[in-house]
């Protein structure tokens, strides 16, 4: 069990503040692009697919675009918490001080 370097307190957590941090601009980083990649892919469904009628052209659009950005979302998650917990412990002190907020790494 390790104590905080500057106050000798034992009252210490792990930050995760690249992991948490990367993991939100992932997600809406990836839910962006996975819309917008989506949305390019359906609009062309769209124009040629159109004798499937224009409202299941229409729905289709919509579900393409909702499946991308959940997708991409899930993905940019997971890309940015693995580039996140590269930073931890190097960029980002890893452990924290719940006594006096001194930031460290163990
Ligand atoms: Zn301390």
């Amino acid at each position: 069990m390790s104590t905080c370097p500057h106050c000798g307190s034992g009252h210490i957590y792990a930050r995760k503040f690249g992991k948490q941090t990367c993991n939100s601009v992932g997600m809406t980083a990836g839910a962006i692009g996975g819309f917008a990649a989506a949305s390019r892919g359906a609009a062309l469904g769209a124009s040629a697919g159109l004798a499937a009628g224009p409202i299941g052209s229409a729905l289709g659009g919509i579900a393409g675009a909702l499946m991308g950005g959940l997708l991409g979302a899930v993905a940019g998650s997971q890309t940015g918490s693995q580039i996140g917990e590269q930073l931890d412990g190097t960029v980002f002190d890893r452990m924290a001080c719940h006594d006096c907020g001194h930031t460290f790494n163990p």
